[in-house]
C-alpha cells in the first residue's frame, strides 16, 4: 500500500488534523492536477520549515533567524513581555496591532491530569529573561479554561515576588455578540470584570 505514490500522498495528507481520507484523496488529487512547480514548492516549502524553523532563543517563538523578527526590532518595548500559550495566539495578538512589546510563549498549559506539569513547559526561560532583563509589567494572555487560569496562577505566584506588575487580557462578551445569547460563564466574568466609565 505505501508503495504506491498517491496512496502514499493520500496517507500522508488524512494524518493532518481536521482532514479525513476523504478531504485527503481530494486534496491530493487537486495537487495532481495543478502545474508540476507547485508541488514542488510545496514539497520545498515543507522541507524548509522542517530544516529551518526553531524556537527563538528568547521568546520561543518558531522562527526561521534566532532571535526572532520581533525579539529583534528595537522599535518594541522590551519592558512589557506579552505570555501566550501557543504561537498561534502570539500570531493572534500581533494582528490587532495594538500590542507593542515582546512576546513569550509557553507552548502550552498547565494540565496535571495530561501529564503537563511546569517543566514540560516554557517557564523556566521565561523566569531566567526576566533576570537577565528585568521587566516592568507581564501580560498574561492565557486562554479562557481551567488549564488557562491555573496556568496563569502558578505564573502569578512564581513572578509575585520579583516585584514585577502582572495583567491578564479582560474576559468579555465577543464583539457583536447578543448578550441574550452568551453563555452564562463568560456572562459572569464579564460582569465580574466590569469596567469605570
Ligand atoms: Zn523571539
Amino acid at each position: 500500500m505505501a508503495t504506491d505514490p498517491i496512496h502514499r500522498l493520500i496517507g500522508e495528507l488524512s494524518r493532518l488534523p481536521g482532514v479525513g481520507e476523504k478531504t485527503a484523496t481530494r486534496l491530493a488529487f487537486y495537487i495532481l492536477r495543478q502545474p508540476k512547480h507547485y508541488a514542488k514548492n510545496l514539497a520545498q516549502a515543507l522541507h524548509d520549515v522542517v530544516e529551518q524553523v526553531r524556537f527563538c532563543s528568547s521568546c520561543q517563538n518558531l522562527t526561521a533567524v534566532d532571535p526572532c523578527q520581533l525579539c529583534a526590532d528595537p522599535r518594541r518595548n522590551e519592558m512589557i513581555i506579552c505570555v501566550t500559550e501557543s504561537v498561534q495566539a502570539l500570531r493572534a495578538i500581533e494582528h490587532t496591532s495594538e500590542f507593542r512589546g515582546r512576546y513569550h510563549v509557553l507552548h502550552g498549559a498547565l494540565s496535571p491530569l495530561d501529564g503537563i506539569g511546569p517543566e514540560e513547559l516554557r517557564i523556566k526561560e521565561l523566569l531566567l529573561r526576566l533576570r537577565q532583563t528585568p521587566a516592568e509589567e507581564i501580560v498574561l494572555a492565557l486562554n479562557p479554561t481551567v488549564e488557562g487560569d491555573a496556568t496563569a496562577l502558578y505564573l502569578q505566584k512564581l513572578i509575585a515576588p520579583l516585584g514585577i506588575k502582572m495583567t491578564r487580557l479582560a474576559y468579555g462578551v465577543a464583539v457583536g455578540s447578543d448578550l441574550e445569547y452568551t453563555d452564562q460563564a463568560t456572562l459572569t466574568r464579564a460582569y465580574l470584570g466590569r469596567q469605570l466609565l
